[in-house]
C-alpha cells in the first residue's frame, strides 16, 4: 500500500469533511452519521459498518450526485458543525480535574475492541480496553492509548453441519480498516526501530480517533523487514512462545519509544495487563537517557506513576517466558544499558524457586513472569472486581513472602462498560427523554427516573427491543446456510420459529471450560420440560468461539447444535456463529434475561451482563465478579447468593448443584415472574425489576464510573506521589533502601512482654536494629481475626533506646486484650514517600 491512498481520494471540494468524519470512531458509539454512511452506499454499511471503507469504495459519480443534493448536504454540514461542537465543549475532565493530567495517560493493551469493523481484539480484556477509550473520550480524559495492528486479527468462526467450528483468518487490509498512517511534524511516516537479534525491526505506526482519543497502532510488516518479522503483528493470541515474546517487545519497548519519538512525555502509564511490561522498562531506559543516573534510581524514579492492571485470577494465566528465548531475544536491547538480563529476570522471576537472585537460577529453570515484571515497575496495581481483590492478593502472595495475602496492597476498580455502544435505539430514546441528551458524558450522580416511564411504556421497549433481535436472528441465520445444512427443518434452523413473544434467554461469551456454557446441559430432560412448555416457554440464543486449541470448548459447541437439533426443541434454541462485537451488541439489546454462569475463581469481573443493563435486560448470573457486588434480589438473579471467596475456594465439583441450582431459578423464579401478566398482558413485577436494575446498575456499572475511579483512585494520587521522586528523591530513596538492606539480616527482636490490665494490653519489645535509623522501619503489632475479636494492626511507638545495648530499642503499644500469643510483633520499612510493601517487601516477623 502507499501512503498516497489515503490523498487521493477524490472528494467534491464540498466534501472534504468526510475523511475526518470517517476517521473518527466516535461513529461507532454515535449514531448521528449513520445516515450519511448509508445513503453513500447502503449495501456496503450494512455488511460492515465501516464508515472509512464505505468512503473508500463508493464510487466518485455517485460522491457527485450526493454532493447536488441538498438533503444530505444539509445533513453533511450538521454533522461537521456537531463535531466542531463535541470537540470544543467543557468537559467532565476540563471542568473538574484539569490541569492535574494535561500531561496524558498512555494506555498499552495488546487487544482493543472498539468495533467489529476494526477487528484488533479477541475478547473481554478488548473490549474493556475498547470500553475504557471511549469513556475516557467523553470525558475528556487525555488518553493515549498504544497497541498492536494486527494482519488477521482474531479469527472468523462458521459452524459446520456436524457442529464443528470452522477457523477463517481474513487479512485485514489496512487501507479499509477505519485507522490512518501516523505523520510526523514534517508530514513523514511515522516508523519506529526495535532491535531484534542481528536485525533491526521496523514498525510502521498508525492512528485511530477514538473521539477525543487516540489509538496508536504498530505493525510489522513493512516491506524493507525480513519476511518473518513482517509477520509479527500477524495474529493475536499466537500459541507460539517466540512469536509471543516478539509482539510484547514490539508493544513495551516499540510502544514507548513511539511515543517519545513524538516527544509526548505522558504523565502516567497504565498497563492494561502484564503483556506490555516491557514499555515500564523502557520508560526507566528513557528516564536514564534524559538524567543520566543507573537504572536502580530510574526504577524508583519512574515507577511511581505507572500502574499496572491485572485481570488475571489463575497463575496460569501469566505469560512466562524461559531464560534461553530472553536470551537470544533481550541481549540486543540490553546490550547498551546498565541492566543485564539476570537483573531484569530478577524482577520479573518467575521460577518455582521464589525469590532468585540475580544469576541465581538456573538458565532451564529461570523464567520471566510479565505480571511480576509489571509489578515490580509498577507504583500501584489494581484488581477489576472486589471479589478479584482477594483472589489477586493471593495469586500474588508468593511475591511477597513472609506477607499475609490480606496485606498486599492490590487496590480494585470494578469494571464498567461504555454505555453509548450498548444501548438499543428504543433505550437510547427512552434515557434521553429521562435524563437528557449528554447523560453519558458526565457523572450520573442523579438517580434516572425510571419510575416517570410507565409499565406500559417500559414493555413496549423490551417487546420492540425483543423483536429486532428475532428479527436480526433470522437474517443471520438465513446468511448462516440454513437451507443446506437443515434439509428436513428448515423452519428451524432459519429462526423462522423464533418467537417475539416468548421470554428469551441470552448465553454468549467465549466457549471455554471455565465459563461452564453447558451448564444448562447438565440436565437436558429438564431444560427440554421449560423450552417446550405450551404455556410459558423459553427460548435460548447462544453465540461464541472456542480457542483454535480449546478442543474441550468446541466439544461444548457441538453440544449445543446437537442439543439445539432435537425435535422437542426445534427453533428455540440457536446457535449464532461468529460471535463479535457486532453480534454482542444485538443479542445485549434484545434478550431479556443475560446467562453467566463461570466456574469460580476464574472470572475476575466479567462484563457483558453489563451490557444488558441499560437496554432493561436482567441478569441471572453466578454470585462471582462484578454481579456478587451488584447482585441485590430486586435486581436479579444470583446462582449461590452470597457465597464467599473461602466457600468458593474450598468447594469441589460443584457444577451439578449449580446447574440445578440454575435449573430451579428459572422454573420457579425467573419463568414465572415473566408470565405473570394482568389483564392487559403487562408483567408488572418483571417491569418492577427492569426499573430496579436500570435506575441501580446502569450507571454504577459503566465505563463512565470506572474511569473516573481510575482518575481519583489512582491517577491523581499517583501523578502528586511521582511529582515527588525527583532525580535527587529516587537517588535518596535508593540510597536508603541499599543501607536497609546491609543491616537487614542483622536486625532481632528481643524480649517481648506483655501487661495485661483489664481490657486492655501494653505490649513491648526490644529490637536491635544493628545501626539502621529507628524511623525508616516500622514495628507492628500483629493479631489474626479470631473467637477474640477482628483483626489487628497496631503501629509499636519507639519507647526509649535501651541504655545497656547499642542500637537496641524499645518499642510499645496498647491494643485489646487477647489471649497470649495472639499478638506477633512484625518490623517493616517505614517511608511514606515509597508505595509499602509494593516498592520493597521486607518484613521480619518475631519468631
Ligand atoms: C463484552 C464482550 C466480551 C466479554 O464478555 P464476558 O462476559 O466478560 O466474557 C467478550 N466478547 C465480546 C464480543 C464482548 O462484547
Amino acid at each position: 500500500m502507499t501512503l498516497a491512498a489515503y490523498t487521493t481520494r477524490y472528494l467534491p471540494e464540498s466534501l472534504r469533511g468526510l475523511f475526518a468524519l470517517a476517521l473518527d470512531l466516535h461513529w461507532t458509539w454515535h449514531h448521528g452519521s449513520d445516515e450519511l454512511w448509508r445513503t453513500l452506499d447502503e449495501d456496503t454499511w450494512n455488511a460492515t459498518r465501516n464508515a472509512w471503507l464505505v468512503l473508500n469504495s463508493v464510487s466518485g459519480d455517485r460522491l457527485e450526485e450526493v454532493a447536488q443534493d441538498p438533503t444530505f448536504q444539509a445533513r453533511y454540514l450538521e454533522q461537521m458543525a456537531a463535531r466542531e461542537v463535541f470537540s470544543s465543549a467543557s468537559t467532565w475532565y476540563s471542568d473538574s480535574c484539569a490541569p492535574a493530567l494535561d500531561r496524558g495517560i498512555a494506555y498499552f493493551c495488546m487487544e482493543f475492541g472498539l468495533s467489529e469493523s476494526l477487528p484488533l481484539y479477541s475478547g473481554g480484556l478488548g473490549v474493556l480496553a475498547g470500553d475504557f477509550l471511549k469513556a475516557a473520550s467523553d470525558l475528556g480524559l487525555p488518553v493515549t492509548a498504544i497497541g498492536l495492528l494486527y494482519q488477521q486479527g482474531y479469527f472468523r468462526q462458521a459452524i459446520s453441519r456436524t457442529g464443528e467450528q470452522l477457523e477463517f483468518y481474513p487479512y485485514n487490509d489496512p487501507t479499509m480498516l477505519p485507522v490512518s498512517p501516523l505523520r510526523d511534524a514534517d508530514d513523514e511516516w511515522v516508523r519506529v526501530v526495535v532491535p531484534l537479534p542481528g536485525r533491526p525491526v521496523r514498525l510502521r505506526a498508525w492512528r485511530a480517533q477514538v473521539g477525543r482519543c487516540e489509538l496508536l497502532l504498530l505493525d510489522s510488516n513493512d516491506p524493507r523487514n525480513e519476511p518473518g518479522d513482517r509477520g509479527i503483528t500477524s495474529e493475536l493470541y499466537t500459541a507460539d512462545p517466540e512469536k509471543r515474546l516478539q509482539q510484547e517487545m514490539v508493544l513495551g519497548i516499540g510502544g514507548w519509544r513511539l511515543l517519545r519519538q513524538l516527544d509526548r512525555k505522558p504523565l502516567i502509564c497504565h498497563l492494561n495487563e502484564g503483556h506490555c511490561a516491557f514499555a515500564l522498562v523502557e520508560r526507566a531506559f528513557a528516564w536514564q537517557d534524559d538524567h543520566q543516573q543507573d537504572f536502580e534510581t530510574a526504577r524508583t524514579a519512574t515507577r511511581a506513576t505507572n500502574l499496572f492492571t491485572t485481570h488475571t485470577s489463575v497463575a496460569s494465566g501469566f505469560d512466562l517466558f524461559p531464560a534461553s528465548l530472553l536470551r537470544l531475544y533481550l541481549t540486543p536491547w540490553l546490550a547498551s544499558r546498565d541492566l543485564d538480563l539476570n537483573g531484569l529476570i530478577a524482577l520479573g522471576n518467575g521460577s518455582n524457586r521464589g525469590q532468585a537472585q540475580p544469576g541465581e537460577c538456573a538458565e532451564d529453570e529461570c523464567r520471566l513472569n510479565m505480571a511480576r515484571l509489571a509489578l515490580n515497575m509498577s507504583g500501584r496495581f489494581n484488581a477489576v472486581s472486589r471479589i478479584h481483590q482477594a483472589v489477586t492478593q493471593n495469586l500474588f502472595q508468593p511475591w511477597f513472602p513472609r506477607w499475609p495475602a490480606e496485606d498486599i496492597p492490590a487496590g480494585y476498580v470494578t469494571n464498567g462498560v461504555h454505555t453509548p455502544s450498548w444501548d438499543s435505539p428504543e433505550s437510547d430514546a427512552l434515557w434521553t427523554r429521562t435524563c437528557g441528551q449528554d447523560r453519558w458524558r458526565r457523572p450520573l450522580e442523579r438517580q434516572c427516573p425510571m419510575a416517570e416511564v410507565s409499565d406500559h411504556e417500559l414493555w413496549d421497549m423490551r417487546r420492540a427491543q425483543r423483536k429486532r433481535l428475532i428479527r436480526y436472528l433470522r437474517s443471520r441465520l438465513a446468511s448462516q446456510h440454513c437451507e443446506q445444512a437443515f434439509p428436513s427443518d428448515r423452519d428451524a434452523a432459519c429462526g423462522v420459529l423464533l418467537d417475539g413473544e416468548t421470554l428469551t434467554l441470552g448465553f454468549a461469551r467465549r466457549f471455554t471450560d471455565y465459563k461452564r456454557p453447558d451448564l444448562l446441559l447438565k440436565n437436558p430432560e429438564r431444560l427440554i420440560s421449560l423450552l417446550s412448555s405450551r404455556d410459558r416457554p423459553l427460548q435460548i440464543v447462544l453465540a461464541g468461539k472456542a480457542h483454535p486449541y480449546d478442543q474441550r470448548g468446541k466439544q461444548m459447541i457441538r453440544q449445543w447444535k446437537t442439543f439445539s437439533r432435537r425435535p422437542e426443541v426445534e427453533g428455540k434454541v440457536v446457535f449464532i456463529e461468529d460471535y463479535d462485537l457486532g453480534v454482542a451488541s444485538q443479542l445485549v439489546q434484545g434478550v431479556d434475561v443475560w446467562l453467566n454462569c463461570p466456574r469460580h475463581p476464574w472470572e475476575a469481573c466479567g462484563t457483558s451482563g453489563m451490557k444488558v443493563l441499560v437496554n432493561g435486560g436482567l441478569n441471572l448470573s453466578q454470585y462471582d465478579g462484578w454481579w456478587a457486588e451488584a447482585w441485590r434480589p430486586e435486581v436479579g438473579w444470583a446462582i449461590r447468593p452470597g457465597a464467599t471467596v473461602e466457600q468458593l475456594r474450598n468447594a469441589r465439583d460443584h457444577d451439578r448443584q449449580d446447574a440445578e441450582e440454575l435449573l430451579d431459578l428459572l422454573e420457579y423464579s425467573v419463568i414465572p415472574a415473566f408470565y405473570t401478566v394482568d389483564d392487559k398482558g403487562i408483567p408488572h413485577p418483571w417491569l418492577e425489576m427492569i426499573r430496579a436494575s436500570m435506575n441501580g446498575l446502569t450507571a454504577a456499572y459503566s465505563a463512565n464510573r470506572m474511569v473516573r475511579d481510575y482518575v481519583a483512585q489512582f491517577y491523581v494520587p499517583m501523578a502528586e506521589m511521582g511529582a515527588q521522586r525527583s532525580p535527587e528523591v529516587a537517588r535518596q530513596l535508593v540510597a536508603q533502601t541499599r543501607a536497609l538492606a546491609i543491616h537487614w539480616p542483622h536486625i532481632r527482636f528481643g524480649t517481648f512482654s506483655v501487661n495485661t490490665i483489664g481490657e486492655s494490653q501494653t505490649c513491648t519489645v526490644e529490637v536491635y536494629l544493628d545501626g539502621a535509623e529507628q524511623d525508616e522501619v516500622a514495628v507492628e503489632l500483629v493479631a489474626e481475626a479470631s473467637d477474640h475479636g477482628p483483626r489487628v494492626v497496631a503501629t509499636m511507638t519507639l519507647v526509649y533506646p535501651l541504655s545497656g545495648s547499642e542500637n537496641t530499642f524499645l518499642f510499645e503499644a496498647s491494643v485489646p486484650a487477647r489471649p497470649e500469643g495472639h499478638y506477633t510483633p512484625r518490623l517493616r520499612p517505614r517511608d511514606e514517600r515509597l508505595n509499602l510493601p509494593l516498592e520493597n517487601p521486607a518484613i521480619l516477623w518475631m519468631k
